[in-house]
């Protein structure tokens, strides 16, 4: 029989560390400590799971990727994606309430005013929660144009409106928003203690899956700000929200990296300890090519994942890599997620089990973030781009 540490040697040895170990040790300890424990209730209650998110930004984790002068480590973007798929392991909803955090400071990070980027940045380290606040009732995939509306009143911007599904939305402490000005769309950063802010529960705040708590709506009622809350040059906001999806996406296929792996190392624990017709589940051949395949796939989703992350380092081909990451990661753990449930049989489609927590996840990512079919579109443009007809 197997034993329990054993059985984590051979897990640690299916997966290849994809940065260097000591990094990794510290982070799964944190992991271990903070996230894993409270996975299930965060998902069971809908949630923001603040104790986790707050103990991984005191670790440093939150701030990776900012320079050093802003209390970040400028580390690349591959500790990064390990980041995310190690919480996504234990828990996709800290992975995702994690990327809302990293989609507003690299916006603020890569646009931002210098003055914008002193005053907010630092607050990461400190554990600052966002939100990235695109769409609205009336447009989703389509940003070009918003209900959304901020005018310039001398020294100042006014914004009203409402930004529909904000994920991170009931804990976030300040938004990076799109709204329509005179010259186009443009993003603006926004403290939810600003006057005129608030947000609503509504009837479609729950989602069957990356449960973090309600995706509430985020209501602006004549909201003032200065103006070096508007972030970079006015009227290029879909172009700098296009930018920070295609870094977040990258991370965003992490996550689903987590959740597939997590799926994959449940059912094989299963698998090795049920017994049918005198042998383990996992001595059926039927099985062991279900587990062939899905190693397969993870194995390339991740390369394809760890890839990107290193294009995101080397400023290559960004949108490319990261829309192939997401794409690919997505779906391979939805399909293993699924597989693995059908591997566990009744047990995987119990309540206690955690297989149903990642199918549910696996599958809102398919459309969070980036749908399946909108990441096509970029590759095929980009392939366009590279090959004019
Ligand atoms: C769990 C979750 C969390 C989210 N969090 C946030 C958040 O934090 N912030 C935020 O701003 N938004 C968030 N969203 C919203 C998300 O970004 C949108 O749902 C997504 O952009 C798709 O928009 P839509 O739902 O309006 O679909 P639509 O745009 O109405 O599209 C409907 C269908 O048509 C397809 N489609 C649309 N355009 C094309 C096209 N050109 N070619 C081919 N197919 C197309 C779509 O892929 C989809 O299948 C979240 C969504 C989910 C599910």
């Amino acid at each position: 029989m197997t034993m329990p540490d054993q059985r984590e040697a051979t897990e640690a040895r299916l997966w290849p560390d994809p940065v260097d170990g000591e990094f990794l040790a510290g982070l799964r300890g944190v992991v271990a400590a903070h996230v894993a424990p409270d996975a299930d209730r965060v998902d069971r209650e809908d949630v923001y799971p603040v104790a986790a998110i707050k103990a991984l930004a005191q670790a440093g984790y939150t701030s990776l990727t900012l320079p050093v002068e802003y209390g970040g480590q400028d580390a690349g973007f591959a500790r990064c994606a390990a980041v995310f798929e190690e919480a996504s392991y234990a828990s996709a909803a800290v992975g995702i309430s994690l990327i809302t955090i990293l989609q507003a400071q690299t916006i603020v990070r890569m646009f931002g005013s210098d003055s914008l980027r002193a005053a907010v940045l630092p607050q990461f380290r400190e554990g600052l929660i966002t939100s990235f606040a695109l769409t609205e009732a009336n447009h989703g995939s389509d940003i070009r144009s918003l209900d959304t509306k901020a005018a310039r009143h001398g020294d100042q911007w006014v914004l009203t409106g409402r930004k529909s599904f904000i994920t991170s939305g009931s804990a976030a402490e300040a938004y990076v928003i799109l709204a329509e000005t005179e010259r186009g769309v443009s993003s603006f950063f926004v403290r939810r203690d600003m006057a005129g802010v608030s947000t609503e529960k509504g009837p479609n705040a729950a989602t069957f899956g990356l449960r973090n708590g309600p995706h509430v709506d985020l209501v602006l009622q004549g909201v003032a700000i200065p103006l070096d809350h508007l972030i970079g040059m006015e009227g290029k906001g879909v172009r700098q929200a296009v930018t920070t999806l295609d870094f977040s996406r990258t991370v965003a296929a992490a996550i689903s990296i987590g959740i597939a792996r997590a799926a994959f190392d449940g059912a094989l624990r299963f698998a090795r300890d049920r017994i049918a017709f005198d042998r383990s589940v996992f001595e059926l051949q039927g099985i062991q090519w279900y587990f062939a395949e899905m190693l397969t796939d993870i194995d390339a989703a991740r390369l394809l994942t760890y890839q990107a992350a290193h294009a995101l380092d080397r400023h290559d081909q960004i949108a490319r890599f990261s829309s192939e990451a997401k794409l690919m990661a997505s779906r391979v753990a939805t399909e293993t997620a699924s597989r693995a449930v059908q591997i566990c049989g009744a047990y995987g489609v119990m309540e206690s089990a955690p297989f149903g927590r990642y199918l549910r996840d696996a599958k809102a990512y398919e459309i969070a973030g980036g749908s399946s079919e909108i990441l096509k579109n970029t590759i095929a443009k980009r392939l366009r781009d590279l090959h004019p007809a």
